[in-house]
């Protein structure tokens, strides 16, 4: 497959797609290396984990540039990026030697518990963050003592295969991480259905996790989902209004609005929505659209032009949009729409430099609107009242919400989706979980 660079739609590499016997093979090479590595000496495979981490750091302004190239990003995005791989990496490694069970008092005996690993577990990546999301699975997988398989997504392989050469360097042994570039519907698919795999992590669109969970339930395979979202950044007439306007922009056209936490639906309590949107206007033009490189450009291009027409497909009648570089490339501007709630738009995940504004009356209809979502992935809520704050953000039937920020995601504090944004957790302190079963022996006194 002809790897493409969304900015210029120059060939940046010739990647061969494995098909299912080639998955077979990993997953028997996979299942080889499994006991020695489950064997590691807990203070070992942290220590290797470390150096793991530690050459990530030293590539560090290499996966930037490889992401820029394959993904599109900002250079100082992917530089983020990759630190945030590194950052991952080391506080994972500190795990094996924290992962420890329980005692538990029984009468007549012991009572104690084992966390194990699960064995092979295929971790299936989305093309918008590609090493980011990457770490998140392998990183806990590997510490609790599994070997993983890694599916990249077609369009951008490139950071995961730099990402499996430095895990050998750093002296993880063959097998243990391996990554495999393929086509979803054939090698995604074969990871699903080996039986030999006992977990799948996956993370992309809603529809392809809904066949994923479905086809995992026939094994009773483990699956942690991080799928698609809409959600909401609520702004309160109470709220620092510059403020949010100011941020708003970022909370939803970064990455292009490629992001499973972008705040596309934009809700604005009605007292304010004209003062709010004089605001919003200006911080819009000021997203500064262009070439990668650029240190000062904030957002890039669209992955592909197959998602520039699909994003494209959502446009009539802006309420406004700001620039963006003509001619070769996957451009879009970011754009600002005010439908109707019941518009596509509105409802819709478009994955994209889009946001969609609309009025509310008070706390409670704000509470409504956000909620009328099959989604719950994020979201932000702006207002200088605490108590409101604290009803909202537990009214919000949401994973990962902010209060006066946007921020979704720290590698130490859990993350995923409610409803049909997911189905467990990573990152945080209780990842291993998802990556362990719970083993109770019992050994009596007599
Ligand atoms: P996608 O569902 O099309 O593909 C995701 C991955 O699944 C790719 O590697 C693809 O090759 C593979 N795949 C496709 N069909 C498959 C099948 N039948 N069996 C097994 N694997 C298959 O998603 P995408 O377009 O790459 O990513 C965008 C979506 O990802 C958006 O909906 C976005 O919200 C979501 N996303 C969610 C999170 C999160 O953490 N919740 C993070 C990033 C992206």
């Amino acid at each position: 497959m002809k790897i493409i660079n969304p900015a210029t739609e120059d060939v940046l590499a010739d990647v061969e797609l494995a098909d299912a016997a080639e998955v077979d093979r990993a997953v028997e090479r996979a299942r080889k290396a499994y006991p020695a590595w489950r064997d590691v000496a807990p203070g070992d495979r942290a220590r290797l984990l470390r150096r793991f981490a530690d050459l990530v750091g030293e590539h560090g302004e290499e996966l930037a540039r490889l992401e820029l190239a394959n993904a599109g990003h900002t250079i100082g995005n992917a530089r983020w990026e990759a630190g945030s791989v590194r950052d991952v990496l080391h506080f994972y490694a500190a795990a094996p030697e924290r992962n420890h069970g329980k005692q538990i008092p029984v009468p007549g005996g012991v009572d104690i518990t084992f966390q194990e690993p699960l064995g092979v577990v295929g971790v299936i990546v989305p093309w918008n963050f590609p090493m980011l999301i990457m770490s998140w699975g392998v990183a806990p997988a590997l510490a609790a003592g599994n070997t993983v398989i890694v599916k990249p997504a077609e369009w951008t392989p490139l950071t995961a295969l730099r990402l499996a050469e430095l895990a050998l360097a750093a002296g993880l042994p063959e097998g243990v991480l391996q990554v495999l570039p393929g086509a979803g519907e054939v090698a995604g698919a074969r990871l699903v259905e080996h039986p030999e795999v006992a977990k799948i992590v996956f993370t992309g669109s809603t529809e392809v996790g809904k066949e994923i969970a479905a086809k995992a339930a026939a094994q009773v395979k483990r699956v942690t989902l991080e799928l698609g979202g809409k959600s909401a950044n609520i702004v309160f007439a109470d709220a620092d209004l510059e403020k949010a306007a100011k941020t708003a922009p970022y909370a939803v056209f970064d990455n292009a609005g490629q992001d499973c936490c972008a705040r596309s639906r934009l809700l604005v309590q009605a007292d304010v929505y004209d003062d709010f949107m004089a605001l919003l206007a200006p911080a819009v033009q000021a997203v500064r659209v262009g070439d990668p490189l650029d240190e000062s450009t904030e957002m890039g291009p669209l992955i592909s032009a197959e998602h520039l027409d699909h994003v494209r497909g959502f446009v009539q009648d802006p309420y406004l949009q700001g620039s963006c570089p003509q001619g070769k490339g996957y451009w879009f501007p970011a754009t600002v729409l005010t439908p109707d709630v019941t518009d596509r738009a509105f409802t819709e995940e478009i994955f994209g430099p889009v946001v969609s504004v609309a009025a509310f009356k008070d706390e409670a209809d704000a509470v409504r609107i956000a909620n009328d979502t099959p989604y719950g992935l994020s979201g932000s809520i702006w207002t200088r009242d605490v108590g409101r704050a604290l009803r909202v953000a537990r009214a919000v039937e949401s994973g990962a919400l902010s209060v006066n920020s946007h921020s979704s995601v720290r590698y130490w504090t859990p993350f995923g989706g409610f409803k049909q944004s997911g189905l467990g957790r990573e990152l945080g302190p209780d990842a291993l979980a998802a990556f362990t079963e719970t083993k109770n022996v019992f050994i009596s006194w007599e």
